[in-house]
């Protein structure tokens, strides 16, 4: 039996205004080389000068990581040559990083699992390269943008352990305001690292870094293909080689892409145009009473507060902007438990959202029509929970309050029985093997004749009315 054994180096570009050592602007979508200055492109005898807010931000993340943030920090440069790198080695750090030491607590299926961060550390972004046809093209625009690599010991032990802690991660972070974490955009990137062992054993196995990873889904089925092809070489007595290996998402499959033999010397030296820095404990202390409250902690006061599931809760909170949307309309929910609401925007909210490529915040249905439409469907029954989605959908589209959308479009729910009485004679009329069915003992009959009931009214019957007459009417004639 073997076990994969996975360490992740996650890299995010921190949401500063200016970029980590020179005053140029960091903002997303400018013409190419628009900023730039000498420092970020590597021109002789230019400076470097430490943005301080990307200093604070990565402390802000090593405390929330509950890693030993590092009173004495300094910077090194780790040299190696391409065109995206302007000064032909990147300011990072070596043995003195910002913070070591801390650890992240995953959700497994039988419980919680502590995966031990082994550094955080600060240092800047290369440039771009577009490559097109047969020339490629540099942007310098991102070289200079302060970055944060976050790395894991080997505690992972699986695909989806490693996808739950990037989830984690990126909600923690995003939390913390200093990263948006969007793979898509680049704003997190990841490599991953993965060999395997029999399991049990104390060794580490040689392993393989995984490049080319464009989403958390392509982390996952790149580790899991990976430990299938290690495990393949180890079953047949063959060898496995320490190398770099790209994803490729059209084969899904790794390819090697460098071994260990053409692997990088970086020549770290420190950095002699930036002193060593000194966080005192004080500002350490600073940094961590503006730490807000966190997505676990959140979870929790979900759960006590509002009566919510755990499950409920961790759907709710894992994207800040979606935690704040939902607290809105908890608060104005007139019961203390809340499990209604959470039931409307987990389920057909979402659904709409995901529909439109949305997160459920960004959907414009005020909090106000949100809670008046449940309360039709749930307490007043005015109207059927499936065209309640219905006139959800509707609301998301037009921003037109419910009760204005069941009135346009017809929708109230029937549900006197006096007004059901002709659909329901119809039905009884028409389907006469069913009332047979259900005569005979059949009770499953009943489930159709409602549903026929519910075709007839075009969903506004109230079903459980309708039940009750068609049952009473088939039994007691
Ligand atoms: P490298 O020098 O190749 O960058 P490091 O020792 O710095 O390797 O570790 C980089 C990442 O790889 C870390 O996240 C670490 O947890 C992980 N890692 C190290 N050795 C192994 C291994 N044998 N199997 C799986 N992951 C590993
Ligand atoms: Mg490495
Ligand atoms: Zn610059």
């Amino acid at each position: 039996m073997y076990e994969a054994v996975i360490g992740l180096e996650v890299h995010v570009q921190l949401k500063t205004k200016a970029k980590v050592f020179c005053a140029c602007s960091t903002e997303f979508g400018q013409e190419p080389n628009t900023q730039t200055c000498p420092v970020c492109l590597g021109f002789p005898g230019a400076l470097p000068v430490l943005n301080f807010t990307a200093l604070e931000y990565a402390v802000k993340v090593g405390l929330a990581l509950n890693c030993s943030v590092q009173e004495f920090t300094k910077f090194d440069r780790k040299h190696y040559y391409y065109p995206d790198l302007p000064k032909n080695f990147q300011i990072s750090q070596y043995d003195l990083p910002v913070a070591k030491e801390g650890y992240l607590d995953i959700e497994v299926g039988s419980g919680q699992k502590r995966i031990r961060i082994r550094r955080v550390h600060l240092e800047e972004d290369a440039g771009k390269l577009i490559h097109r046809d047969n020339i490629s093209l540099v942007d310098y625009n991102r070289a200079g943008q302060p970055l944060l690599e976050i790395v894991s010991e080997p505690d992972i032990r699986s695909p989806q352990e490693a996808y739950e802690y990037l989830v984690d991660l990126k909600s923690i972070i995003q939390y913390l305001g200093v990263s948006d974490c969007d793979m898509e955009k680049g704003t997190l990137r990841c490599d991953a690292n993965i060999s395997i062992r029999h399991k049990g054993a104390s060794v580490l196995g040689t392993k393989s870094e995984l490049k080319n990873l464009n989403s958390f889904k392509a982390v996952k089925d790149s580790l899991e293909y990976e430990a299938q092809r290690q495990q393949g070489l180890a079953e047949s007595g063959r060898e496995i080689i320490q190398e770099t290996r790209l994803w490729d998402e059209k084969s899904s499959r790794t390819l090697v892409m460098r071994s260990k033999e053409e692997a990088k010397d970086y020549r770290y030296f420190p950095e002699p145009d930036l002193p060593p820095f000194i966080i005192s404990r004080e500002k350490i202390a600073q940094i961590r009473q503006g730490i807000p409250e966190l997505p676990k902690e959140r979870r929790s006061r979900f759960q006590k507060e509002y009566g919510l599931s755990q499950y409920d809760s961790g759907i709710l909170v894992s994207l800040k902007n979606n935690a704040e949307y939902a607290e809105e309309r908890f608060r104005i929910w007139p019961d203390k438990n809340k499990k209604l609401v959470a039931n409307w925007l987990i389920g057909p909210l979402t659904a709409i959202a995901a529909q439109r490529n949305q997160e459920i915040f960004q959907l414009e249905i005020s909090p106000e029509d949100f809670l008046e439409l449940i309360e039709l469907v749930e307490k007043k029954q005015a109207i059927s929970n499936l065209n309640g989605k219905a006139v959800l959908e509707e609301m998301a589209k037009t921003g037109k309050p419910p009760s204005v959308i069941i009135q346009e479009k017809n929708l109230s729910q029937i549900s006197d029985a006096g007004s059901l009485e002709k659909d329901i004679d119809e039905v009884i009329a028409e389907n006469a093997s069913s009332v047979n069915d259900f005569k005979s003992g059949k009770t499953n009959a009943l489930m159709f004749l409602v549903g026929q009931v519910m075709k007839k009214t075009k969903g506004k019957a109230n079903p459980k009315v309708a039940q009750d007459i068609l049952k009473r009417r088939l039994s007691g004639e």
